[in-house]
């Protein structure tokens, strides 16, 4: 199966500097400061060799940006796809930054890419790339310096192999070295749901301020990896009616309510929703244009464009994934009185607990899966609530809320540490 692209009205990077204008620019931010902090630290480009089950010599090429150090070591996810491009992961990595900011954790961000196609490579070959680019980027990570983590098409088992790297070359076990790790091999207890309960706790959050119940909500989720399928189960187990899904393989809808455990069963065993009989068949774009209340992109990036943004029935959108929506779409939706929860909000769930993961491994001390989520609502509720107030006292949408919120954090750090000449 190849990975199909939705069309981009925006890049990643054009859609992050558009919003981070209009939030530099409110909150008058220097010129100085705001051309330093549009721009990433540094950006890292590879080609490196890997020898493939057929025998032949195959050259990959890697990325790895770091965008900001002012408030602590870097922190951001690794992807892997054919797709994958220097300008996508320099986008991203900016964001983790104003993330990590808005949920107020002590790092700058990063992001990493490798361009390959994991659908068409072994394990063998996954494990050679994944320790060739570690092998390549060593001197420039390390728990004081840039902690990676999973993203699309990494997981933990990707981990484990930059761990062991890591390790190996400094001659020690460094655990602290990448989160989202195996739980034998200090990972922490709730990483693995941490983003989609994160996307939970937000909505949550939201439901109160409009004095909905779970129960009569209507859900719809697009994507069923890490992020999506855990947001379904959990929502679905706190009595939220989720109505649609899709991934890459299509989409099911049912007005009656979807059982997702089976569902996600049926996807764990078949890798696919085609065949699945508990709903209607529909599209994986469609899904984003049926009527509900709540609307949970968790696949990719710019599925909502202007082309579809006036579509779209939810009346409050989470974002799971990354750069969802582009600047246009954040426009319509506006217009049209969308809540809109903000992917630098709804999904920092995941680089929390990360966090979390990076201070139990350093502490060699871990905690309970109780003591972990209790931990992140906090955090993420009081992120919620700060976006949202900053948006009302500055009467912006919430999107640029958090980022006005989140550049001013850095700000004040840079202003702090002042400039190393
Ligand atoms: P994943 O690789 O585990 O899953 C991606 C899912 O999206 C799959 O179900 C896939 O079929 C589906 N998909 C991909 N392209 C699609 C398309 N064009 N149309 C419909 N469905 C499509 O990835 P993930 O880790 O769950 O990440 C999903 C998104 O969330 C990404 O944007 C990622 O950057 C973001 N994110 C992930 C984490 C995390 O902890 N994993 C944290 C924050 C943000």
């Amino acid at each position: 199966m190849s990975l199909a692209q939705p069309e981009k009205e925006l890049s990643v990077f054009e859609s992050m500097a558009a919003r981070f204008d209009v939030a530099a620019r409110k909150l008058n931010l220097d010129d100085g400061v705001t051309r330093y902090l549009r721009t990433s630290n540094r950006e890292i480009l590879v080609h490196f060799p890997v020898i493939m089950d057929n025998g032949k010599l195959e050259v990959f090429d890697g990325y790895r940006v770091q965008h900001s150090i002012a408030r602590g070591p870097c922190k951001g996810g690794l992807r892997y796809s054919p797709h994958v491009t220097l300008d996508e992961i320099r986008g991203l990595a900016a964001e983790m930054t104003w993330k990590c900011a808005v949920v107020n954790i002590p790092f700058g961000g990063a992001k990493g890419g490798v361009v390959c196609d994991p659908s068409k490579l072994s394990m063998g070959e996954l494990e050679r790339i994944t320790r060739r680019y570690t092998a390549e980027i060593l001197d420039y990570i390390g728990p004081e310096r840039d902690v990676p983590a999973p993203d699309m098409n990494t997981n933990e088992q990707t981990m484990a192999w930059i761990m062991d790297t890591y390790s190996m070359n400094v001659r020690h076990t460094v655990t602290a070295s990448v989160t989202g790790k195996p739980l034998d091999l200090g990972g922490s207890a709730g990483r693995r749901e941490a983003t989609g309960r994160g996307c939970m706790i937000a909505a949550d959050q939201a439901l109160k301020r409009f004095g909905w119940r779970p129960e009569a909500t209507r859900v719809i989720v697009q994507g069923l990896g890490n992020v999506g399928s855990q947001a379904a189960r959990l929502m679905h187990e706190s009595g939220y009616k989720i109505i649609g899904v899709g991934d890459i393989t299509g989409g099911v809808f049912n007005t009656s309510g979807i059982n997702i455990p089976r569902l996600l069963d049926y996807v764990g065993q078949y890798k696919t929703l085609e065949g699945y009989e508990g709903g209607d068949n529909i599209g994986a774009q469609e899904i984003l244009e049926q009527d509900c209340e709540v609307l949970l992109p968790a696949a990719t990036e710019s599925v909502i464009t202007s082309k579809n943004a006036h579509k779209v029935k939810a009346h409050l959108l989470v974002e799971g994934a990354n750069s969802p929506t582009t600047p246009p779409a954040d426009d319509i939706l506006f217009e049209r009185g969308v809540f809109v929860i903000p992917d630098i909000l709804a999904n920092a769930g995941g680089v929390t607990v990360s966090y979390f993961e990076w201070v139990q491994d350093r502490q060699g001390y871990f905690w309970s899966e109780a003591t972990i989520n209790d931990r992140l609502k906090q955090i993420m509720v009081s992120a919620f609530d700060g976006v949202v107030s900053f948006s009302e006292k500055h009467k912006v949408n919430n999107r640029i809320a958090a980022y006005m919120l989140a550049i001013d954090r850095v700000a004040i750090t840079l202003k702090l540490r002042g400039i190393y000449a």
